[in-house]
């Protein structure tokens, strides 16, 4: 579905993604791990054409991303970008309804469908109680489940997270989470997120690819990537590895120095 063929970006001098090259195929679960600054929000703004690669070219469905409309990206990729601290004076129902806009005509007028179509997210996503609650009053986990109302809204083939459950806690991560994995199992709806969690990639995604300095330094199952060599040499500390015993994945604990 999606094909990323050799890009490389750079903001100023320094590659800040070099020589990256992965599919995605429809209705997978992909995670992107990696330390700070590996590259991982600059690839996905790649992928949602907020940047456009000095070198490479990314495919959607055979076609190039950069010869595609706006419009026509919005309609088929969403995107759940890390949290901005801006404050919106919008109300949750009229910030959802914004998911509707390339589908709007000229006039940007909303349509009864567009009202459903929204209102059917705010459903999935457990908002729908406090539609007309001002998005400046909500807390981080409600603001969180807006925006991917707002996503759904977008009727989407891909989403895309960028680390979806910072600053959650472990009750509206686990929600958010299962809410993801339902739309990923349910919907056929091909994910990419961005996680620094690597217990959660772990459990969530299909697959992992892990970033170092830009680059790809592995990609396969989370049992094939989240081991003690790649991780130790990727981010440079020791971890122990082992699975998590109800669900059998990779689990990683953090090791104090010297207290071993
Ligand atoms: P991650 O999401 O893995 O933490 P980023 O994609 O944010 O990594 O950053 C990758 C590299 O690009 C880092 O070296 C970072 O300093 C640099 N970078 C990110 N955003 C900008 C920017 N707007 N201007 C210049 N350099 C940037």
């Amino acid at each position: 579905m999606i094909e990323v063929n050799s890009i490389s970006f750079r903001y100023r001098e320094d590659w800040a993604l070099q020589d990256i090259s992965f599919r995605v195929e429809k209705g997978e679960f992909v995670g992107v791990i990696g330390p700070n600054g590996s590259g991982k929000t600059t690839l996905l703004k790649i992928l949602y054409r907020l940047l456009s690669p000095q070198k490479g070219e990314i495919l959607f469905e055979l076609a190039p991303i950069k010869r595609m409309e706006r419009a026509d990206i919005a309609k088929r990729i969403a995107v759940v970008a890390q949290e901005t601290h801006l404050l919106f004076p919008f109300s949750v129902l009229e910030t959802v309804l914004m998911g509707r806009s390339p589908y709007l005509g000229q006039l940007m007028f909303e349509s009864e469908k567009d009202l459903e179509i929204a209102k059917k997210a705010m459903e999935w996503t457990n908002i729908l109680p406090f539609s007309e609650r001002p998005m400046d009053e909500l807390s981080g986990g409600e603001r969180k489940r807006v925006f991917i109302a707002r996503a759904l809204a977008q009727e989407p083939e891909v989403f895309l997270l960028d680390e979806p459950t910072a600053n959650l806690d472990i009750h509206h991560q686990i929600d958010f989470l299962d809410l993801i994995l339902t739309l990923n199992r349910e919907r056929g709806l091909t994910i990419v997120m961005a996680s620094h969690d690597m217990n959660i990639a772990s459990e969530f995604c299909d697959r992992l690819i892990l970033l170092r300095g830009g680059r790809i330094y592995k990609m396969g199952t989370p049992e094939e990537v989240i081991t003690k060599e790649n991780i130790e040499s990727v981010y440079g500390c020791e971890v122990w590895i082992d699975q998590n015993p109800i669900s059998g994945m990779p689990r990683i604990s953090l090791l104090k120095k010297g207290g071993h």
